[in-house]
């Protein structure tokens, strides 16, 4: 990941392995965080999970511009101590977690962030397309403020899976 390389897909695979052929022992709904990030992961995951037949129902993509996206990674902050992500800078100095020194990920850094982007776009974007085509995909316009996101991803959620139950608008009942 120092180079600003994405995840490549044996390794993915190797990962993911494990957990997903014990999946049958939860009991639960299960949400996948920044993954799969290529055609070829996302292949292999839905083979997987049919096998245990289980459906992938939503895709979420939150859509943020390149040139947000660079200028949110660049204010990214770690715990030199613990290693814990702090969240954005904002004039804090010492982690929230141990109290120790912030600094950018080495992965941030202007010139891996770029090179990380343009693998993003040539891996990801395709996704879109796919889980699109597969009427999977929900869309949430990513630079609004985090509770305006967050009750629409909500809503969206519940209109697409829940769509009998009455609408529980969140944009006003959560206080952030
Ligand atoms: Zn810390």
């Amino acid at each position: 990941m120092l180079k600003g390389i994405l995840i490549p897909d044996k390794l993915f695979i190797q990962v993911m392995q494990a957990p997903l052929q014990n999946f049958y022992d939860i009991s639960t709904s299960l949400v996948f965080d920044g993954l799969p990030r290529s055609i070829a992961q996302a292949v292999w995951l839905n083979k997987s999970l049919t096998e245990q037949q289980i459906e992938i129902c939503k895709a979420i993509y939150l859509d943020v511009s390149l040139e947000e996206m660079t200028k949110r990674v660049a204010k990214r902050l770690v715990c030199m101590s613990c290693h814990a992500p702090n969240g954005y800078y904002n004039g804090q100095e010492k982690c929230d977690f141990c109290g120790g020194e912030l600094a950018q990920r080495v992965d941030d850094e202007s010139t891996t962030v770029h090179d990380r982007l343009l693998e993003y776009q040539k891996q990801t974007e395709p996704l879109i397309k796919l889980y699109k085509a597969d009427n999977k995909l929900i869309e949430i316009d990513g630079e609004q403020p985090i509770h305006i996101v967050f009750a629409d991803l909500i809503k969206s959620l519940q209109l697409s899976l829940l769509p009998d139950i009455p609408d529980i608008s969140l944009e006003h009942s959560i206080d952030l």
